[in-house]
């Protein structure tokens, strides 16, 4: 039987097995998958048209009963075969989806990921390494050690031995800087208020006491007050900087606290898994100036990188630190396999089986280098700065503050004429009414901004569409305007008071 891939709609048995049970991998593997992916792509492509715009329409009950209509949900008894559940599912899917390639949907550091890494995923997939051993990936776990290797050096260009190893997002990054820092016998973590919450769940999850919280000022952390918080914990304490915070984009300021951890002695680790990529860039780069000076640091290629999830890396200015992740398994790297020359690759990830995602980060990185991802970066950011501007021009809405990264943060002036929290009401309802009309996904963040320095709540686009241009967004913006409005007027008739 012929074996070229030339009829890829026509499922075809290959020596009695059907097309549902063949094999990725192996002889045969890459013609068997140009088979079966045009199903899922034509599933992918027609539910995309369905959907027509960012995200589906009606909400959680609308995309249930889809769903339901579907008869897709459970475990069937019995299969309908590769193709149809390919084709149905990949619909159903993309029909269902909040696509991040759309530019409306801009609320959260969720990034509409390149197709070249999209692509090369389907290759590691395929063959499946697993980097818990070298003889489960042998090549793969080189070019592991080099695309980390590389980002090792890009955080830390004047180091004698930086390493990095690869995590599943910031999440894991942060658990590893404290646990290094505990490991280092550091035993009180210190974080700013603007820190992302994995950092008081990382010091939860390791027996840690509560992190002590340091204040902010335009969500940045107050070197003096950091400074003062250091003055009885000293070389005990680990500092949590943040480049590039999640409710406003801010960057901490890096330089000067890195000199008071030098002056004082405590660890400093920097969560930059939103604005480390911006290292990338030569125009950029010196927003993140002191990043160096930092033990560790957190980054996501899932944000600014514009990998799919997961794609975090931890970096370490020091590879001897990473030694506290050692550990021995007899089956996967026994004392003799690692003297005889196998790489151990158990002591470089809290997991055990894990997949090559820095496969697709190298691909990608190879494409593009790291001057294409900065140029991404900087149209991101700079369609912040232009979208930021029509905002301070919108006479329904006012700006937050001018973005450092790529977070434009806003609030429709209504909001404010209401009193106590029903312009947070309004605010928030303006972010679940475009939500379940499917107009738009935008972000939601609390700051302290109130009278009296309380809490209120803002709305954000986080803007990490690297091919629009700030009027792609002046739509959007007139959309929360115009619902804005029509909530206040209806506030307004139902309880004439408020105004
Ligand atoms: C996204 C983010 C995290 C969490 O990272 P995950 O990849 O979602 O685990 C932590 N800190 C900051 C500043 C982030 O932006």
């Amino acid at each position: 039987m012929a074996d070229a891939p030339s009829a890829p709609t026509a499922p075809r048995p290959r020596s009695g097995v059907a097309s549902a049970e063949w094999l990725a991998g192996g002889s045969g593997g890459a013609d068997r998958l140009a088979q079966l992916l045009p199903a899922a792509l034509r599933g992918m492509a027609a539910g995309t048209a369905e959907r027509g715009g960012p995200v589906p329409a009606g909400g959680p009950a609308a995309v249930a009963a889809a769903l339901a209509r579907a008869q897709s949900s459970g475990l069937p008894r019995h299969g309908v075969g590769a193709e149809q559940a390919l084709e149905e599912l990949s619909a159903l899917l993309a029909a269902g989806s909040a696509d991040p390639a759309d530019p409306a949907c801009a609320a959260h550091l969720h990034c509409p990921p390149l197709a070249v890494s999209v692509a090369a995923d389907v290759v590691a997939s395929a063959l499946n390494p697993s980097m818990d051993s070298w003889d489960q990936a042998p090549v793969a776990s080189e070019i592991e050690r080099e695309f980390t290797t590389g980002i090792a050096r890009l955080c830390y260009p004047d180091a004698a031995r930086p390493d990095a190893v690869i995590t599943s997002g910031g999440t894991e990054s942060n658990l590893l800087g404290l646990l290094l820092a505990r490991e280092s016998a550091v035993t009180r973590p210190v974080c700013g208020a603007n820190s992302h919450h994995s950092v008081a769940r990382a010091a939860w999850l390791l027996g840690l006491p509560a992190p002590v919280v340091v204040p902010c000022a335009d969500d940045r952390m107050v070197p003096s007050a950091l400074a003062e918080a250091l003055a009885p914990l000293g070389a005990q304490a680990v500092v949590v900087a943040t480049a590039g915070t999640t409710n406003t984009g801010r960057i901490d300021p890096l330089p000067e606290i890195a000199e008071i951890c030098r002056r004082t002695g405590a660890r400093l680790h920097v969560d930059a898994a939103y604005g480390g990529l911006a290292l990338c860039s030569e125009s950029l780069r010196s927003r993140v100036a002191g990043l160096e000076l930092a033990d560790s640091v957190a980054l996501d290629l899932h944000k600014f990188g514009w990998q799919p999830v997961a794609a975090g890396v931890f970096a370490a200015r020091a590879e001897a630190d990473l030694e506290a992740l050692t550990v021995r398994a007899e089956y996967l790297n026994a004392d003799d396999d690692t003297e005889a020359g196998l790489p151990d690759l158990l002591g470089r990830s809290l997991r055990t089986s894990r997949r090559p995602d820095a496969f697709r980060m190298a691909v990608t990185l190879r494409a593009l280098g790291t001057s294409g991802i900065g140029a991404l970066v900087e149209r991101c950011c700079a369609n912040a700065s232009g979208v930021h501007a029509m905002v301070e021009d919108h006479p329904a809405l006012r700006s937050w503050g001018a973005p450092e990264l790529s977070t434009v943060v806003f609030r429709p002036t209504v909001a404010d004429e209401l009193p106590g929290t029903a312009g947070d009401d309004l605010v928030a309802q303006v972010r679940r009414t475009l939500l379940e009309d499917g107009t738009a996904v935008i972000g939601r963040g609390a700051l302290p901004t109130g009278p009296d320095g309380e809490a209120q709540l803002w709305l954000k686009l986080t803007l990490l569409h690297p091919h629009t241009k700030p009027a792609d967004y002046r739509a959007l913006l007139d959309a929360v305007a115009a619902v804005a409005a029509d909530l206040r007027a209806s506030v307004t008739r139902e309880s004439p008071i408020a105004s």
